[in-house]
C-alpha cells in the first residue's frame, strides 16, 4: 500500500515536473527527454523485463511439478477463457457504446490523418501456429509468455513423472525462483523513480495541445475504461470477493500499469500483489501469465471506441454489419495485442482494415495514444488480476482472510 502512494506521487509529480519543462522550458524538453529521463525509464522497464521471464517460467515449472496442479490446468485454462471472452465482450460493448453515445468523431478535422502508414494484419491461423514454442530457448529469448506456458507445462508434466531423475531440475528452479523475488525486490525500489521519468518523458515532449484537440475521444475513452473498471469491481463484489481488498491488494499493480503502459513489466508485481491478497500461488502462477498473454480489456475498449470514432470523422454510415465486424475483430485484436506500450495503436489497423474504415485514423489519434495507454494497461491489469480472482472463487480456493500462502509473501510490497 505505502509502495502504491509512492507511485501515484511519482505519477503526479512526473507529470508537474513534465508539463513545467514543456510549458516554460520547451527548448530543453528534447535534451532532458533523450539524455535523462528516457533512458532513466528504459533503465527501469529492462530490470522489470529481466525478472519477468524467470520467474514466470520457474513459478509455472513448479507449478505443474504437483500432482493435482497439471489436471487442474486445463480446467483453470478453460474456465478463464470463458470469462475472458464474456467479459472482453462486455469491454467492446462498452466502448462502442460511449463512442456511439458521444460521438467524438464529428467536428474533429481528418486533415491531420496524412501520411500514416498501415501495417498489415497477422493471419489468426498464423498467430495460433506461433503459439506452440519450437525451441524453447527461443521461446524464453523472446520473452513469448503463452509459448513460455507451454515450454513449461512439458518440463513440469515429464519432470514429475520421473521425480527422481527431476530432483536437482526442480530444487535449481526453486532456487532460480527465489533468487527471482529477491531481485524484484530490490528492483521494485527503483518503481518511483522509473514511473516518474517514463511519464515526465511523456509530458515534456507532447505537452497537452493534443489532449484539448481530441479533448472528447480522450475523455470518452477514459469514461469507458472507467466504466469497464466500474463494472469489474461489481463483479468482484456480487462474486463475495471484497472490492475493497483488492484495490488495497493491486493497487500497486495497477498504479504501476499506469506509469509503465507495460502489461508485461507489471506482471512481476501483479504476482506479488496475489499472494499478498491471498490467492492460492499455484493458481495465480498459471492464470496470471495466461492473462498477460491473452486478456486485453483496455484494448478492446479501444478498438471499439476507436473504430467507430473513425467512422464517424469520415462520415462512414454505421450499418448492423459494420458494427459486428467492428465488434468481432476487436475481439481477436484484443486477445492478439501484446503488452507493451503503444501495442494497441499498432493493433488499430487491423480492425480497421477488416471493417472497411479508413487506415488514416490511426495517424489522427496517434498522439495522443500514450496518454491514453497508461490508462488501458491498467485497465488490462485490471482484467487479467480480477478474472484470476474470479477464478479463484470459482475454484472454492480462495483465503484471502488468511495471510498469503507463500513465506515471502508481501515482501516487496
Ligand atoms: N500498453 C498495453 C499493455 O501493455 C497494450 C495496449 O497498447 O493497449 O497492456
Amino acid at each position: 500500500m505505502a509502495h502504491t502512494r509512492q507511485i501515484l506521487l511519482a505519477l503526479i509529480l512526473g507529470i508537474l515536473a513534465g508539463g513545467a519543462v514543456n510549458l516554460f522550458l520547451p527548448q530543453w524538453a528534447g535534451v532532458l527527454d533523450t539524455q535523462l529521463l528516457t533512458p532513466l525509464g528504459q533503465v527501469f522497464l529492462r530490470l522489470l523485463q529481466f525478472i519477468v521471464v524467470p520467474l514466470v517460467f520457474c513459478a509455472l515449472v513448479l507449478s505443474f511439478t504437483q500432482v493435482d496442479r497439471s489436471e487442474s490446468v486445463g480446467r483453470y485454462a478453460g474456465k478463464l477463457l470463458m470469462l475472458y471472452v464474456l467479459t472482453s465482450a462486455v469491454a467492446l460493448a462498452i466502448g462502442m457504446g460511449m463512442a456511439a453515445w458521444l460521438t467524438p468523431g464529428l467536428g474533429v478535422d481528418s486533415a491531420q490523418a496524412a501520411g500514416v502508414e498501415a501495417r498489415d494484419p497477422t493471419p489468426l491461423a498464423q498467430w495460433l501456429v506461433g503459439l506452440v514454442p519450437k525451441n524453447p530457448f527461443e521461446a524464453l529469448a523472446e520473452a513469448n509468455l503463452l509459448q513460455i506456458i507451454l515450454a513449461a507445462a512439458l518440463v513440469g508434466v515429464a519432470a514429475r513423472q520421473l521425480p527422481e531423475q527431476s530432483r536437482p531440475l526442480v530444487s535449481l528452479l526453486q532456487s532460480g525462483y527465489d533468487v527471482t523475488l529477491k531481485i524484484l525486490s530490490m528492483v521494485l525500489k527503483l518503481a518511483p523513480i522509473g514511473v516518474f521519468a517514463l511519464i515526465a518523458s511523456v509530458v515534456a515532449t507532447q505537452g497537452f495541445d493534443l489532449l484539448l484537440k481530441l479533448g472528447l475521444y480522450v475523455i470518452g475513452l477514459l469514461a469507458a475504461i472507467g466504466a469497464m473498471a466500474v463494472f469489474y469491481l461489481a463483479l468482484l463484489a456480487i462474486t463475495g470477493a471484497r472490492p475493497l481488498a483488492y484495490l488495497r491488494h493491486f493497487g500497486e499493480a495497477l498504479s504501476f500499469a499506469l506509469g509503465t503502459a507495460s502489461s508485461n513489466a507489471t506482471l512481476p508485481i501483479a504476482l506479488n500483489n496475489a499472494r499478498a491478497y491471498g490467492a492460492p500461488h499455484q493458481l495465480s502462477a498459471f492464470a496470471l501469465p495466461f492473462g498477460t498473454a491473452l486478456k486485453r480489456d483496455g484494448a478492446a475498449v479501444l478498438q471499439g471506441f476507436n473504430a467507430l470514432f473513425v467512422a464517424q470523422l469520415f462520415g462512414v454510415e454505421v450499418t448492423l454489419t459494420l458494427a459486428a465486424t467492428i465488434f468481432t475483430t476487436g475481439l481477436l485484436v484484443s486477445f492478439s495485442t501484446a503488452g507493451v506500450p503503444g501495442a494497441g495503436l499498432v493493433a488499430m489497423s487491423t480492425v480497421l482494415s477488416a471493417a472497411g474504415l479508413p487506415l488514416e485514423g490511426v495517424a489522427v489519434v496517434a498522439g495522443v495514444d500514450r496518454f491514453t495507454d497508461g490508462f488501458r494497461t491498467s485497465l488490462n491489469v485490471m482484467g487479467n488480476t480480477a478474472n484470476a480472482m474470479l477464478l479463484s472463487r470459482l475454484e472454492g480456493r480462495h483465503h484471502a482472510a488468511h495471510p498469503a500462502a507463500h513465506p515471502d509473501s508481501g515482501q516487496t510490497g
